[in-house]
């Protein structure tokens, strides 16, 4: 069976190093063949740019050399896609060749979007690509006061980033003496401070305590750069001295230009990870359109069950489970307590108080990462 993975990201790496594992012998006597095309010859970390944009971690220790990262037998090629032909089982890449599949796994993850809200390109800092996230950093060192909002479009990646920044930026300031001369105002686009009500109910008074400021029901309409206001759909107007935005999201243009999926998005059966429509074609990470968090630890429970089903596929013909929705996220509560959500789509969030230890556990995760891609954590 030949299998082809597309992205070589948390999902796609994750899944290749499970699968090799797994079907070791079938790779060794060519029953099966892994091939990962992929648009890097780098594997990104992109946790740590939370850390990057407050300058407590720096670029390099975000990036590892991809092929160092895969189990022996999985076929590496830095050659992304640029053309999915889903009739004919294969793909066409930038090199022009054609490589063909039995099975194929879609993960090539999603990218922040700011170019869908006038004026939020231009005016505001971001932290979901290395390049923004040491130009925020850079502009924040340099920041003597004044009010800081920091305004969340939806869909995004890792759901929990927009708190986790807020309680860090707070942090940051106080570090710097500036408490009394800096105002964090956070704004979201629901009736809540976040998505999933068991993380608002304990966020909302987190925020309180440390006098940090939020508009619900806010969606991003434009920021009139010029004279420094956000405004919102639902008519309210904040002044900023310094802008801070998580965009909302898309999928790669590849997959929203090819048709595979609206803005991206590709429709996925929740509990398959089937692409609708296709039996043979499987999608894993942020690319799917299914209604949970888009997270580097969805993409890792998706690619366990997809390499369980994948090998079950060429060792009995069949898959053997179906995703339940597990999702597990750290909390960053501010620089040195943490806590975190984990849940399912059957049971909700129910964040504890934040603890130090768990602080230390999500630093000390940024290290095990690595370990983790390899598919062993
Ligand atoms: C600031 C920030 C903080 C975060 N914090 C957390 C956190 O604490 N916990 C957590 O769980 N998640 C976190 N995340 C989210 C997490 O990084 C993503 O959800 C995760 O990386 C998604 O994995 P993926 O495999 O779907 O996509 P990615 O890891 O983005 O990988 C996509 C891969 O596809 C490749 N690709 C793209 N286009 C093509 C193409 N045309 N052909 C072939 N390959 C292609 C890319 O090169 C890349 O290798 C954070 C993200 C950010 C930005």
């Amino acid at each position: 069976m030949r299998i082809l993975i597309v992205g070589g990201g948390m999902g796609g790496t994750i899944l290749a190093n499970s699968l090799a594992r797994r079907l070791s012998s079938e790779l060794k006597s060519g029953k099966a063949r892994i091939t990962m095309l992929s648009a890097s010859e780098k594997h990104f970390y992109q946790p740590g740019l939370l850390y990057l944009a407050i300058g407590r971690m720096t670029p390099d220790e975000l990036y590892r050399d991809q092929a160092s990262l895969l189990e022996p037998g999985i076929e590496f090629q830095v050659d992304p896609v640029e053309e999915f032909m889903l009739d004919n089982n294969c793909v066409k890449t930038k090199s022009g060749k054609i490589i063909e599949y039995d099975v194929m796994v879609l993960a090539t993850g999603s990218r922040m979007f700011p170019e869908g809200v006038p004026g939020l390109a231009e005016n505001a800092e971001f932290f979901y690509t290395e390049t923004s996230a040491l130009k925020m950093f850079k502009r924040l060192q340099s920041f003597e006061g004044g009010k800081v909002v920091i305004t969340v479009g939806v869909p995004h990646k890792c759901p929990m980033a927009p708190l986790e920044i807020t309680f860090m930026l707070h942090d940051y300031f106080k570090d710097r003496g500036l408490s009394d001369k800096v105002k964090l105002h956070y704004t979201y686009p629901i009736n809540r401070v976040h998505s999933l009500e068991n993380v608002a109910k304990w966020a909302a008074p987190e925020m309180d305590h440390l006098g940090i400021t939020y508009d619900t029901f806010f969606n991003i309409k434009e920021v009139d750069g010029k004279n420094q206001i956000l405004r919102s759909e639902e008519g309210v107007d904040i002044k900023y001295d310094l802008l801070i935005a998580i965009p909302a999201h898309k999928g790669m243009e590849v997959i929203e230009k090819g048709g595979l999926g609206a803005n991206g998005w590709v429709p996925t059966n929740r509990t398959k990870l089937n692409m609708e429509g296709r039996s043979n074609v499987f999608v894993c990470g942020d690319t799917t359109n299914i209604p949970i968090s888009k997270a580097g630890s969805t993409a890792h429970f998706e690619a366990d069950t997809l390499a369980e089903n994948i090998a079950a596929m060429v060792k009995m013909g069949t898959p053997v489970r179906e995703y339940d929705g597990k999702v597990f996220c750290f909390i960053e509560a501010g620089k040195d307590r943490a806590t975190y959500a984990m849940f399912n789509y059957l049971n909700p969030p129910d964040p504890k108080a934040p603890t130090k230890a768990m602080h230390w556990f999500k630093i000390a995760y940024n290290k095990l990462y690595w370990i983790s891609a390899r598919g062993l954590l």
